[in-house]
């Protein structure tokens, strides 16, 4: 992804066929943060997808413009979209921001103008999510994994998510992952967010957007298109479970 000026261009232009606004969250170099949005067309609620936070993770970014191009993100929901939150670090392969900040564990001191910006356009869309999914990679993994925040317990969206993505690339349910303890590819950290010094994009979700927030996360021991496959099948059982339940 060393050309996010394209990338955006071509997203750009499948969207707003798709019937999608676009709405500029930050000015940022090389190309602004942009968010896609499309209303809840009745009562089935919104979704919140974003990807690229870290700028050497670029499989979710490229997932979500393969959606766009096989017109799968369904019309009987409502979307948000933020397809690169790091322009900077996704333009030069790089986790972080200019000035070395992770942008996913800014969340609570917004020490980043991409963060605080982010945050005042949540702020001002002002919309509770029904689920919220943040797509990254891990190059350590060998299968798909993730981290899940359901504090209410709602019904979850792990068995689709890994039955799809698994049938891609198979899940990875190691006891430790990504230096947490998880159970059969999950990772659940404390709901207690307050007890958290810094927060994830998700931890910030939850505290004020939606009762349901994930962080998708392919192995990137498999070929960038397999993960990018992987987050696609992954995106699409999820919504799939939130609309018929299976
Ligand atoms: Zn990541």
């Amino acid at each position: 992804m060393n050309d996010p000026g394209k990338y955006l261009q071509r997203l750009q232009r499948l969207a707003q066929d798709q019937g999608f606004s676009v709405e500029t969250i930050a000015a940022a170099e090389p190309v602004p943060i942009l968010a896609f949005v499309r209303p809840d067309p009745g009562n089935n609620g919104t979704v919140y997808l974003s990807a690229g936070i870290h700028g050497d993770e670029p499989a979710g970014t490229l997932a979500i413009l393969k959606l766009m191009e096989g017109k799968r993100l369904t019309d009987e929901i409502g979307w948000h979209i933020c397809p690169i939150l790091n322009p900077w670090g996704l333009a030069r392969h790089q986790r972080v921001n200019a000035d070395g900040l992770d942008l996913n564990r800014d969340y609570r001191s917004a020490a980043a103008n991409e963060t605080r910006q982010h945050i005042n356009w949540l702020k001002k869309k002002n919309t509770r999510y029904t689920a919220c999914l943040t797509l990254h990679e891990d190059c350590d993994a060998q299968g798909y994994y993730l981290y899940e925040l359901n504090p209410d317990n709602l019904p979850s969206l792990v068995p689709s998510i890994f039955s799809a993505a698994g049938k891609i690339c198979g899940v990875d349910r190691s006891e430790m992952l990504d230096g947490s303890p998880a159970k059969d590819g999950v990772i659940h950290l404390s709901t207690d967010l307050e007890a958290r010094p810094e927060w994830t994009e998700t931890a910030y979700l939850v505290a004020h957007h939606t009762q349901m927030a994930y962080t998708l996360e392919a192995p990137g021991s498999h070929s960038l298109e397999t993960q990018v496959e992987a987050h696609t099948a992954a995106v699409e059982a999820a919504i799939h479970f939130l609309l018929k339940g299976d």
